[in-house]
């Protein structure tokens, strides 16, 4: 066996959130700074710790897209080492195999993939509507046209939705890369544009998604021409989301709710007009998935700047595991109308 290199990153995976977020950063910035990685206590601080199917195809996803050597890669590991080579793009077919978030297996890969030398087009397969994950709305309509903004050019096209427990669902995407991602200031939202919900029943009566327009339309004032209810066929299980689409002059927010057999439609859409309203209500542009998930591009960018509500656990461990990796300040300002501004910045 080989002695351990000097410049492995060791990180603690039962810190602060203690989730999977910290294995796919960890994996991230393995990829993109060529620095080995030992990970340990993975996901510590969940009911089901260690590495699920999503996490190990993560896993995998990441070796195979940056050449790496890898131990710990096995159902139920909660230690790995990641030894990154040569990072490639190109043709790349990543599938869960059950329905777990196959758009948080792209979240593992796409930075590196932003900055290789190749384009890439990734087929993805498993849960592509999923709670607790980003949904595939938000990545394309949220997260990656602020991306885009840092330089990549990323696109994306969902072809089957995929639900939780029957999974199934399958998108692709498009990256072309760039030498290096370019700082994002999102301190504005600007002028709402439009607003879009859609309440989505696969392989369910079309009545619980008119029963959830309902509800937003009553009770958070959105408008009949803005509300669609959509029935698919074509998915391998049931499911049902609603999806609310905010587009401002200078971001769109998207904000999902999931159906749950014994909760009622009234709820499912209430808790997620409750989350709309409260952005709206608030001044800041950015939302509380998409202040974390911003984080790593703004990192590898050497700096940038966004506004957003309260920051979550999950936006403070991840700086947390961003700084092992990089030489960058984050600074956490509150303002008075209670929003929050994260600069980050490269010590470069
Ligand atoms: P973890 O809980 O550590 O596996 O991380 C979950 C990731 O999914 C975080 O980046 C969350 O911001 C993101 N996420 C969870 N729910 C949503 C949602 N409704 N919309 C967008 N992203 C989400």
């Amino acid at each position: 066996m080989s002695a351990p290199r000097t410049d492995t990153i060791e990180i603690d995976g039962s810190q602060g959130e203690g989730g999977g977020q910290i294995l796919r950063t960890a994996l991230a910035l393995s990829l993109c700074t060529g620095k080995p990685l030992r990970l340990f206590q993975i996901r510590a601080g969940r009911a089901k710790p260690g590495l699920l199917r999503q996490h190990l195809t993560a896993v995998n996803a990441a070796a195979e897209v940056g050449g790496a050597e890898v131990t710990g890669a096995a159902l139920g590991s909660r230690e790995l080492t990641f030894v990154p080579g040569p990072l490639r793009g190109g043709e790349y077919h990543f599938a869960v195999g059950t329905a777990g978030s196959a758009t948080l297996v792209l979240q593992t890969v796409l930075p590196a993939l932003c900055l290789a030398r190749e384009p890439s087009r990734l087929t993805l397969e498993g849960g592509t509507h999923n709670p607790l994950a980003p949904p595939w709305d938000f990545l394309a309509h949220a997260f990656l046209p602020l991306l885009g903004r840092m330089g990549p050019v990323v696109t994306t096209e969902l072809e089957r939705c995929g639900f939780y427990p029957a999974g199934g669902g399958r998108f692709t995407v498009a990256v072309t890369p760039v030498a290096k991602l370019q700082p994002l200031t999102v301190l504005e939202r600007g002028k709402v544009l439009r607003r879009r919900a859609r309440a989505i029943v696969a392989n369910l009566p079309t009545r619980i998604a008119q029963r959830e327009l309902g509800t937003l339309q009553g009770q958070f004032g959105l408008q009949r021409d803005e509300c669609r209810a959509q029935g698919i066929r074509d998915s391998a299980g049931p499911g049902n989301v609603v999806i609310i689409e905010i587009e401002a002059e200078h971001v769109t927010e998207v904000f999902t709710g999931f159906g749950e057999k014994g909760v009622k439609s009234e709820e499912v859409a209430g808790a997620v007009g409750a989350e709309m309203q409260r952005y709206l209500e608030s001044s800041a542009p950015v939302g509380e998935h998409l202040a974390d998930q911003l984080l790593l591009p703004l990192a590898l960018a050497g700096g940038g700047t966004y506004r957003t509500l309260e920051p979550s656990s999950h936006t403070r461990t991840n700086i947390d595991v961003i700084r092992r990796f990089l030489d960058v300040v984050a600074r956490i300002e509150q303002s008075d109308d209670g929003t929050h501004t994260i600069t980050l910045r490269g010590q470069a």
